[in-house]
């Protein structure tokens, strides 16, 4: 049985908020470059790719489902913060926000009885705790180091170190590691 037309046009809508993300986190990464802060800019490289995955990963399940995809336009994102905690209060908003929509498609899922959908979207729902918490720890830390550049330039140093995680390519691909 083929995904009912309401579930896949809630994916099809959940597709464009990832791919938004990812460029919003691109934006981000580019006013970092700027600021010559390129461990901040690299941590949101990798959070693009992420966001990729995301939206990739749906993308994937749609298409097993027998759905179909249907692209959006994308939203052009914010060009200008006033400064890496502003970023940060941003990403820590916007990912809140994030967890509000995945909950509303787990609230399709199991209206419709799409337990397969239910289950798919239990991933999504774990990875927003890490998301938000990931999120309010960034901005927690640079809320207390608010004015010293010493420490600023320390995590970005640190930050330079984050790694894409090793299942987003594959799964862009279309080739998600078992
Ligand atoms: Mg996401």
């Amino acid at each position: 049985m083929s995904i009912d037309k309401e579930m896949q046009d809630a994916f099809n809508e959940q597709i464009n908020a990832e791919f938004y993300s990812a460029y919003l986190y691109m934006s981000m990464s580019s006013w970092f470059e700027d600021q010559n802060l390129s461990g901040f800019s690299n941590w949101m490289r990798c959070q693009y790719l992420e966001e990729t995955m995301h939206g990739m990963k749906m993308y994937n399940f749609v298409n097993e489902r027998g759905g179909r995809i249907e692209l959006k336009a994308i939203a052009g994102p914010e060009t200008d913060w006033e400064s890496a905690e502003a970023v940060f209060q941003q990403v820590a908003e916007h990912e809140a926000h994030v967890t509000k929509l995945i909950n509303k498609l787990v609230g399709i899922s199991r209206k419709l009885n799409d337990y397969a959908s239910e289950s798919f979207l239990m991933w999504f729902v774990d990875e927003q705790v890490e998301e938000e918490d990931t999120a309010d720890d960034m901005l927690t830390r640079l809320r207390m180091i608010k004015g010293d550049n010493n420490a600023l330039y320390t995590m970005d140093t640190e930050l330079k170190g984050r790694a894409a995680a090793p299942a987003a390519l594959p799964t862009i691909l279309g080739k998600p590691v078992a």
